[in-house]
């Protein structure tokens, strides 16, 4: 019943919708969500006929003859009405305000000399100088924003800048974590005997948010069928995908096997190391990922079995393995794909630490996982593998 990566990779993935859903969020809300549509401009940009300087707005044709000194008819700012420019006159003009009606083109107040009621302009200008025209930065009607951009700041920006408040982003996915074990304490707490610290549900929580999800509930279970199940149900509520670590491989108190292999789930070997024994289950219409509960192997089988998901619900762009050179020679077991740990030097990709499914902190030193196919069992220096960016 060991069935490949690839296979137990489509298996998840055949559980989950080709899309969410859309809803709308205030621009104020929208900072980091994916445009689930094509935004149009409901504006002109500029908005209208404006001035780029301080200065004076004139007639061009008014400057044909130079120096020239023209009286002042009044003065504009940003905010006012177009003023209207009498004919052989100057409007003094702040940066932003709209062009008078009969001016074409602005001098900026640097290249004048004023004198109160008059201003002394020494060299002519072309019409349109220093003048934004409505339209020139998008058109009302024109697209602002195509579908799928990952809202940043300066999207942000132009959808202020439109007058648009709200915008239809693609709903997250909600996924709820649950981890199991009678030695797990909370950061926080001292340790007890035969104790260590519960590091798999921040984790996954920390990845699936980083993957786009929306976490749900981050929740823990002792090694006893009642209490799982209570907080399975309590996790399953309100979740699209609950992620649960531990209690799956063959040892005794494997809680998780015992509770859901009843209800349907698949729990056997994936031909891969770190992260062998999967399990997978669909509890009430909803998908249960079951990953091992070595930290390595928990937070590999997200980046192998759960990440592409997330990243094709959440509107990300997919992380293509790359090639890569290795630093080091590396040995894998026969039959099994392996994900080394590894880390990008000038050299190539060194391995860091051994394959031990718990060394934690070596997998917080690499950047990069190896992929090793199944049917290689060693690589000299040099080879040429892939790589998957952590
Ligand atoms: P299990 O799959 O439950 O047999 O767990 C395998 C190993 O992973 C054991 O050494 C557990 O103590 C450890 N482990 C399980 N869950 C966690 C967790 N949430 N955080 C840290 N270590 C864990
Ligand atoms: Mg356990």
């Amino acid at each position: 019943m060991t069935r490949s990566v690839a296979d137990h990779a489509h298996a998840v993935a055949a559980l989950f919708p080709d899309d969410l859903t859309a809803e709308t969020v205030a621009v104020t809300a929208a900072l980091g969500r994916v445009l689930a549509a094509d935004v149009t401009s409901p504006l002109d940009l500029p908005v209208f006929r404006n001035s780029q300087m301080d200065g004076y707005a004139v007639r061009a044709a008014d400057l044909v003859t130079v120096p020239t000194e023209l009286p002042v008819a009044s003065v504009t700012a940003a905010g006012d009405a177009p003023a209207t420019l009498p004919p052989g006159h100057a409007i003094k003009i702040m940066t932003g305000a709209p062009l008078p009606d009969g001016a074409d083109t602005v001098v900026p107040v640097e290249d004048t000399k004023a004198d109160g009621s008059t201003v002394r302009i020494e060299h002519g200008r072309s019409p349109g100088e220093f003048v934004r025209d409505p339209g020139a930065d998008v058109h009302r009607g024109e697209l602002l924003l195509p579908a799928d951009v990952t809202i940043a700041a300066r999207h942000v920006a132009v959808l202020a800048a439109v007058g648009i408040g709200d915008v239809s982003v693609r709903r997250k996915l909600r996924v709820a974590m649950l981890t199991t074990g009678a030695e797990l304490v909370p950061a926080g707490e001292p340790l007890g005997p035969g104790q260590i610290y519960n590091s798999n549900g921040i984790a996954l929580a920390a990845a699936a948010e980083a993957n786009g999800a929306e976490v749900t509930s981050v929740a823990h279970s002792t090694d006893d069928v009642a209490t799982f199940t209570t907080r399975l149900d309590a996790a399953l509520a309100q979740a699209d995908v609950v992620f649960t670590s531990g209690g799956v491989s063959m040892g005794d108190f494997e809680v998780v096997r015992e509770t859901l292999i009843p209800r349907g789930g698949w729990f056997h070997h994936v031909a891969m190391q770190p992260g062998g024994p999967q399990g997978l289950t669909v509890v009430d219409g909803v998908p249960v990922l079951s990953f091992p509960g070595n930290p390595v192997s928990t937070l590999v089988s997200f980046e192998v079995f759960a990440r592409p998901v997330l990243r094709r619900l959440a509107g990300l762009p997919t992380l293509e393995s790359q090639p890569a050179r290795l630093a080091s020679d590396l040995r894998s077991p026969p039959g099994k794909r392996q994900f080394h740990r590894g880390l990008r030097t000038e050299n190539g990709v060194e391995l860091v630490s051994g394959p031990g499914s718990h060394l934690i902190a070596a997998m917080a030193r690499a950047d990069v996982l190896i992929d090793v196919p199944s049917q290689v069992t060693e690589l000299p220096i040099g080879a040429d593998v892939q790589v998957w960016e952590l």
